[in-house]
């Protein structure tokens, strides 16, 4: 395996670098280290998406016909781990990175014609409806039906943790088309309009107090048999290449190193006893353990780089990547409350300073980190559970 970027790739980071160091200022970075939440804030993503529109940046995985750019595999790669370094905003991936490529594989011409150039512009907001109550590892047994009337399908059921639904104005969609043959077998996968009858979507707030998941509920909805993508009850097959790009992200071993970074910064300031934390052996050590984790994370993105590089899938490397960084990001979210101590008090930063101000009371750094850590136990769950993403691993990597 070659891990040396070429100086051909190595001058490309510098025009990256460039175009950062102009586009990214001070105060968007300021906003995107302010997220707490799995996604950017939605104004902050826009205007980002905008920018890179411009630019001509946005989709480089799209063909070049839609928009895309011809980077190279290192090229992609390097363009993620130097947005990390630059902590620019995270684009929201539902539209650009997770329905696009379905689109692109399975829609009909009259589909890219009419969604992609929207996704693109931003005109279009989407949400990803696929989980149900009692149906998020065991997918397939998703019971919102689908009846077909005439030219139309009628669809009723309800769908949770839809991330967004209440910013989005369309949702794609899994339904069961058929309950008589196996579970997979029945699916459709359809793009609805959230503006149709009968759609209501209900916020779930989570414990860090962020409104980010809504439940969505259809009630004799009436969408157009035009709206589904691919044939009737092969929506499984839709479904599962979309979540190979929900899963495959790829280059976060450059964000991790940034936080890591700020967990030094903080462990530098927070004094243990009469020296600052940093200099203590135990915490020091924990901290290198996760440099050396997040290294390991590294080679095995640039393995799976190589592979791309050949022009194969990235095999089960997206899993192990997706399992380490998870969890390695939740050791840092651990060690970084453990170094604020009281500040870390959950809802510490609704404390009322002298009773008139919602002002957070603690140093900056720490503001952001217990609503982090709270967040942060949500990847162990979304885009695939840590165990069914181990499940993988057992078959595709031991042969188990
Ligand atoms: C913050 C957040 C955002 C989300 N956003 C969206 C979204 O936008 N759209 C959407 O459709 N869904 C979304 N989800 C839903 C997510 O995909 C599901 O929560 C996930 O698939 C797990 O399903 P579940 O919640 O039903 O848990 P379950 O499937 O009931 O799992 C419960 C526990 O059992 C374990 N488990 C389940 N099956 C197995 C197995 N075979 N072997 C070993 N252990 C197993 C799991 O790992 C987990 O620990 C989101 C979830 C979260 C937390």
């Amino acid at each position: 395996m070659n891990i040396e970027f070429s100086a051909e790739d190595e001058l490309f980071r510098q025009e990256v670098q460039a175009f950062l160091a102009e586009k990214v200022t001070p105060e968007m970075r300021r906003e995107a280290e302010r997220t707490t939440t799995v996604f950017a804030e939605k104004d902050l993503a826009m205007r980002w998406q905008e920018i890179l529109v411009e630019q001509g940046w946005a989709v480089p995985a799209w063909p070049v016909e839609h928009g895309g750019i011809d980077w190279s595999p290192n090229q992609k790669y390097i363009w993620g781990e130097e947005c990390a370094k630059a902590h620019a905003p995270g684009l929201i991936p539902l539209g650009l990175r997770m329905l696009a490529p379905v689109l692109f594989k399975y829609g009909t011409p009259e589909q890219k014609a009419e969604y992609l150039p929207k996704i693109l512009s931003g005109e279009h907001y989407w949400c990803q409806g696929y989980s149900e109550p009692g149906s998020g590892s065991d997918l397939s047994s998703l019971k919102t039906s689908a009846v077909k009337d005439g030219d139309d399908y009628i669809v009723n059921g309800s769908k949770i943790w839809t991330t967004h639904a209440h910013f989005a104005d369309h949702i794609f969609c899994l339904v069961r088309t058929d309950s008589n043959v196996k579970p997979q077998a029945g699916i459709s996968f359809l793009l609805i309009p959230m503006d149709l009858p009968g759609i209501t979507v209900d916020p779930i707030i989570t414990i860090a107090d962020d409104h980010e998941v809504n439940a969505v509920f259809f009630d004799d909805v009436r969408v157009p048999q035009s709206n589904r993508v691919g044939p009737e009850n092969e929506g499984w097959t839709v479904a599962k290449y979309l979540l190979e790009f929900e899963r495959g992200g790829g280059g976060a071993s450059a964000g991790i190193r940034e936080s890591i970074a700020s967990l030094k910064e903080i462990a530098s300031r927070e004094v243990d006893g009469l020296e600052p934390l940093i200099e203590d052996p135990g915490f020091a050590g924990a901290i290198a353990q996760l440099e050396i984790q997040n290294d390991a994370l590294y080679y095995q993105e640039l393995m799976t780089l190589d592979r791309l590089s050949k022009g194969e899938s990235p095999g089960p490397g997206s899993s192990l990547a997706k399992n380490s960084s998870v969890e390695i990001n939740q050791q840092i979210n651990n060690l970084k409350v453990e170094a604020i101590q009281y500040y870390g008090l959950p809802n510490a930063n609704k404390i009322s300073l002298n009773g008139h101000s919602d002002e957070w009371v603690g140093p900056g750094y720490a503001e952001t980190v217990m609503p982090r850590f709270i967040n942060g136990r949500a990847a162990s769950i979304f885009g695939g559970s840590k165990e069914v993403q181990k499940n993988i691993i057992a078959k595709a990597v031991l042969g188990l």
